[in-house]
């Protein structure tokens, strides 16, 4: 079945395209109407296309930015190949500044592959894979912590089975050079880097900062890490930033990479993102201000490693997410 979704871009014609990919939505206020999808091409001749999504989660708001500021200052003639620009691809979620869609509660990086008579979500889910990354022979889907965590800046990146692409993958997250990279063996076949893979599109997927907003310093590494990446494939040309710094690799090992609240209340963190921990140290504590007499419970470690992301929202419920830490690849 084919995507309901056309664009108003020729994604074949050379110069800058602006307009929208339309998903038709018959709603009580709009009866013909459609989902207006922000998509701008930059193409200039013969050469590799990138793909650059934001917006995936709609309260990440840096790639966002540096996705919108490309799509009104890259010039065709600065371009070899194709720059696809979509800097709100869950646009309902993004208009919102949601997470997810205010419209079916679809969270897009769960509902890849997609579905073309699904939800609103599943059909730009859809859209996105058998389109976009089909087209593209490399792409990066820009997030952040959004509204609940922060990040160090760090990129992404997951196994390939096919060599090349493992290496071509490496090369990205190289030119990329965040102060931090994270390693997955495997990815969940739901979220954009499986669409990635399965389309055969060298990608990955970066988290810049979060707490929903936007800093300066992580958006500097944002659009610093996109100009590398063209220029590394040489789809932008000119000489890339060359105020790369070290990255670090780090790798999920397991459930203990990710720390949870085991109790409802308000969360005293005791460390700090970008921070080495060792196992058992003191992570913080959950307090009960509703019955202040009991004594706050005290959260620890459960292994050594290197704090990529914490939890913003003071309230905390059981569940939730409190640290994301990673330890030293040695494989890479
Ligand atoms: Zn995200």
């Amino acid at each position: 079945m084919r995507s309901p979704i056309t664009s108003e871009i020729d994604f074949e014609a050379d110069g800058r395209q602006a307009g929208y990919l339309r998903l038709p939505h018959s709603v009580h206020r709009s009866a013909y109407g459609w989902i207006p999808m922000p998509l701008v091409q930059i193409k200039n001749g013969d050469g590799p296309t990138i793909l650059l999504m934001a917006g995936n989660h709609g309260d990440e708001y840096e790639g966002q930015v540096a996705v919108t500021r490309l799509a009104s200052g890259l010039e065709p003639a600065q371009v070899r190949g194709r720059v696809l620009l979509l800097p709100m691809a869950n646009y309902p979620a993004a208009r919102a500044g949601h997470r997810t869609s205010p419209i079916d509660g679809g969270n897009l990086n769960r509902s890849f592959p997609g579905d073309p008579a699904g939800s609103v979500t599943q059909i730009i889910a859809h859209y996105i894979e058998t389109v976009l990354m089909k087209m593209a022979d490399y792409a990066i889907d820009l997030h952040s912590g959004g509204s609940s965590l922060h990040y160090v800046p760090t990129v992404l990146f997951g196994d390939r089975d096919d060599k090349t692409e493992m290496e071509e993958v490496l090369r990205m997250m190289r030119a990329y050079a965040a102060p931090y990279a994270l390693h997955f063996r495997r990815s969940s076949e739901i979220v954009s880097s499986a669409a990635a893979r399965r389309q055969g599109t060298i990608a990955v997927t970066v988290e810049m900062g979060g707490s929903g907003t936007v800093t300066p310093s992580a958006l500097e590494v944002t659009r610093q890490g996109i100009e590398r990446v063209m220029a590394e494939f040489g789809i932008l040309e000119g000489s890339p930033p060359d105020t790369a710094g070290e990255t670090r690799i780090l790798r999920l090992t397991g459930q203990d990479n990710y720390l949870y609240a085991r109790h409802e209340g308000l969360f005293e963190p005791a460390a700090e993102i970008g921070e080495d921990v060792e196992k058992g140290q003191t992570a913080g504590w959950i307090h009960h201000p509703e019955t202040p007499w009991d004594e706050a419970d005290e959260v620890f470690f459960p292994m050594a490693g290197t704090l990529l992301c914490k939890r913003i929202p003071g309230r905390v419920e059981r569940g939730d997410c409190l640290y994301q830490m990673g330890q030293d690849d040695a494989m890479v």
